[in-house]
């Protein structure tokens, strides 16, 4: 299984998609209903008020569904995974033909089910794998980016200075004008996320989905520009990045719950679109759980990852939904030795740059609630002993309190870890023994509620 349809029915065959068969517009009222089900359901809307193309969304809205994507059974071996992955990309198969060729025509957005999903913002495409080759061929990079909507065959792009960043520059650099891009949309989950892993410049990320799709990933080269799709890909478009012709981008939100600033961004020519005759274009609410999942999932194992090189009592790591799944992480370890609630906090930073508070807490607090890991704090933590706070250092420029220009920001990590010092006992929760009878009793009693 490598494409998006045979995911979309298994998401189906276990429960795990809503049908919206009344019309819905993709003018806010898609994102809200989006917003509303993505944690628990994939969304599948059957009737898109300004296009004939269904539109599929939330489709890995939770970790559980993220998995089912790539075939794991439950999350405990999921970090393993993906990691593996990273670590040993293998090369997909090149086919001559693809479902995604079934229809080519000649490039209109305003056929497309694009998004606006917030107050504020313009329509946007949030879903694109963006692939380009630097001008000697020789490096293949596969990205997530976002495309802001200027006119029937135009976009924005917005580039941040990493891999397809540098491709730009180098292209420019070759004397050239423009660097053609393929945009993929409506892919499988697994390309996402290796578009959105953190793989160093020169790694093919179609590899990395490769792997994570025990070698099913098909591709199939464009029609216009010489890069290479999935061939079960829903919808392409062909175009070039217009280097030297820059429009104001956004706004649009971001992890953060905040509009991200509006600056001048490269434009981009479409050359052509193929697609499926009936696609189903994937759209991915900004800010939402899909989003935090396909950006921090990789860098909350690369945390797990790091620690567990200094504290292998690691336990478990999160990027927390308050902390934007992007900015703080919550880390709990089997404590041994005075100092390894710290060595983790250093760790933490080490694995995930962008990571501005970390909070470690012992192994019997449960890091998914956010009031034992507040109570670890209320209990287990002294300000002036067990706080790292490191100034002057590069962070994420999505946070608006920080330097977004620069970065420039202050991380603090909170030890919220037992103190060895002290008896354990002091530390102790108290709980009530239970017996079959109570908890017979607490089941009926929560039926009578109905
Ligand atoms: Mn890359």
């Amino acid at each position: 299984m490598s494409g998006l349809r045979e995911f979309i029915g298994r998401l189906e065959e276990k429960g795990k998609l809503v049908r919206v068969k009344d019309e819905v517009s993709v003018r806010f009222e898609a994102a809200a209903i989006i917003k509303e089900f993505e944690r628990e359901k994939a969304i599948y809307f059957e009737k898109i008020k300004e296009s004939n193309f269904h539109v599929v969304a939330g489709l890995c809205g939770s970790r559980e569904r993220l998995c089912m994507a790539l075939n794991l059974a439950s999350t405990d071996k999921l970090y393993e995974k993906i990691l593996e992955a990273l670590k040993n990309p293998t090369k997909p198969q090149i086919v001559s033909d693809g479902e995604v060729k079934e229809v080519l025509e000649k490039p209109n957005l305003e056929k497309f089910p694009i998004l606006t999903h917030y107050e504020k913002e313009k329509p946007y495409i949030t879903s694109a794998v963006v692939s380009a080759k630097s001008p000697d061929g020789k490096i293949e990079n596969v990205s997530v980016h976002r495309f802001q909507v200027l006119g029937r065959d135009k976009l924005a792009i917005r580039i941040v200075p990493r891999h397809l960043y540098r491709l730009c520059r180098m292209a420019e650099e070759a004397g050239e004008k423009t660097l053609k891009i393929a945009v993929s949309i409506g892919v499988h989950p697994a390309v996402i996320l290796a578009a959105a892993s953190p793989a160093p410049f020169g790694l093919n990320e179609y590899w990395i989905a490769n792997t994570l799709l025990n070698g099913k990933l098909k591709l199939t080269r464009c029609e216009k520009v010489d890069l290479n799709v999935p061939a079960d890909a829903e919808i392409v478009f062909e175009g070039e990045i217009v280097l030297d012709e820059l429009v104001e981008e956004g706004p649009l939100a971001d992890l953060t719950q905040t509009y991200d600033a509006v600056r001048l961004q490269p434009v981009v020519r479409l050359l052509g679109v193929m697609r499926r005759e009936n696609c189903v274009y994937h759209a991915l609410l900004p800010a939402g759980f899909e989003h935090r999942i396909f950006m921090g999932l990789f860098r909350e194992a690369k945390i797990w990852d790091s620690v567990r090189n200094v504290v292998p009592t690691v336990k478990a790591v999160r990027l927390t939904d308050g902390g934007c799944g992007w900015l703080h992480a919550v880390i709990s370890i089997k404590k041994q030795l005075e100092g390894d609630g710290k060595n983790a906090i250093l760790a933490a930073f080490a694995g995930h740059p962008s990571l501005k508070h970390v909070v470690v807490v012992d192994e019997d607090i449960d890091i998914e609630n956010p009031f034992e890991v507040e109570w670890a704090l209320a209990t287990r933590f002294q300000g002036d002993k067990d706080m790292v706070v490191v100034k002057g250092v590069r962070g994420s420029t999505l946070d608006p309190s920080a330097n977004q220009e620069t970065g420039e920001t202050t991380k603090v990590g909170f030890d919220a870890t037992k103190s060895l010092s002290k008896p354990a006992e002091k530390f102790e929760r108290v709980s009530i023994p239970e017996n079959e009878k109570v908890k017979g009793l607490v089941r009926k009693l929560r039926e009578s509620f109905g």
